[in-house]
């Protein structure tokens, strides 16, 4: 009876570490640099949007192969690029919040980022969107106080695993070297559809998501990578 009971208790124990294994962000209200590793399923960001050429580029290019990513948009260049904003809303994509004026989050006090994030909630609510939940701090920068605020306002803070630093205008073979030397299943990449010309993020896109691909990868946005 009582090895019965030594065995029920080991395999709870087995069951919790597992459970905490699997699980990307077991801290309340830490952030999730990527989802579970065990399928083949990655997200592709994109930061500082919407750009006027290279948001519908990239619309275009993610439609072309059926495949859906996440975009993580400033509020005032919603405003301001007002038709892309739009073709954006009526995508498939999901849309996540990263401020309304980008700005250095180390500046923002409790009141200032609530009013950040819910300006962006409200323009993306009014061009008919619905809010993902989702939250990306400009630079990826968080401190205890933001972290407390997004719990409350029930956000999920989003950073990512791959960076491929497309904003310094990295040769595209330079973004594919990246991204494919260290991409695995549950990977989050960060790339930017709002960059100062040239951009290299488009072509380095051409030639990454065939590859990714035909290596049996899945697209699916942040929260369907989340959710598992
Ligand atoms: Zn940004």
């Amino acid at each position: 009876m009582k090895g019965k009971r030594y065995l029920c208790f080991c395999m709870a124990l087995l069951f919790v570490c597992l459970f905490l294994v699997n699980t990307p962000s077991p801290v309340q209200g830490a952030p999730f640099y990527h989802g579970k590793r065990e399928e083949k399923k990655i997200a592709l960001t994109f930061d500082d949007g919407p750009h006027p050429r290279y948001t519908p580029e990239i619309l275009r290019l993610l439609e072309q192969y059926g495949i859906k990513a996440t975009f993580f948009v400033v509020g005032e260049n919603m405003e301001i690029y007002a038709e892309a904003a739009k073709a954006l809303i009526a995508s498939p994509h999901e849309i996540g919040n990263h401020t309304y004026t980008h700005p250095h989050m180390s500046a923002l006090d409790e009141k200032a980022l609530r009013e950040e994030i819910e300006k962006t909630e409200e323009i993306i609510r009014a061009l008919g969107g619905t809010s993902s939940g989702l939250f990306r701090p400009p630079e990826g920068k968080k401190s205890a106080v933001h972290t407390a605020l997004l719990e409350e306002m029930a956000y999920k803070t989003v950073l990512w695993s791959i960076d491929t630093r497309d904003w310094s205008h990295n040769a595209p073979s330079v973004i594919c070297h990246a991204v494919l030397s260290a991409v695995q299943g549950g990977d989050i990449l960060l790339f930017h559809d709002f960059v100062v010309p040239p951009n290299t993020t488009i072509t380095a896109l051409e030639q990454l998501i065939p590859q990714l691909l035909k290596s049996g990868y899945q697209f699916v946005t942040v929260s369907e990578l989340l959710e598992g």
